[in-house]
């Protein structure tokens, strides 16, 4: 838990959140501010600053292994996946958090 960190709130329900999917180690949750149709967030609950502090393959397996288990519960099976690590590439919460985001088409290369 860091202090001041939106997302360790969301996870801990201090605030509230449009909460999508938890387990023990993550929590997926609908974007206040949504770039598609279908757009969650996927976190771990441990505060991790961005993807250069996560240390943990296992932490690493947990987020990446409930995409596709959320995305089928969602009955899509297409979708973009982003994480933004640092403020040049876009980075605004500074908890680690994977976009996923389907329902329209999508570009490359990204913005
Ligand atoms: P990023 O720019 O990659 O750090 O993404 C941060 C994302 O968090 C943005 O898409 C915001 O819309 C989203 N966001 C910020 N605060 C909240 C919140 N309280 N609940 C849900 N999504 C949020
Ligand atoms: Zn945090």
């Amino acid at each position: 838990m860091s202090e001041n960190c939106i997302f360790c709130k969301i996870a801990n329900k201090e605030i509230p959140a449009n909460l999508i999917y938890e387990d023990e180690n993550t929590v997926a949750f609908n974007d206040l501010n949504p770039q598609a149709p279908v757009h969650f967030l996927v976190i771990p609950k441990k505060h991790y600053s961005s993807l250069n502090k996560l240390d943990s393959k296992e932490m690493f397996g947990n987020i990446f292994s409930v995409i596709p288990k959320i995305a089928k519960q969602m009955g899509i099976n297409e979708y973009r996946t982003v994480i933004n690590t640092g403020s040049q590439a876009g980075q605004t919460v500074f908890h680690l958090h994977v976009h996923v985001m389907a329902g329209r088409n999508f570009t490359w290369p990204a913005g």
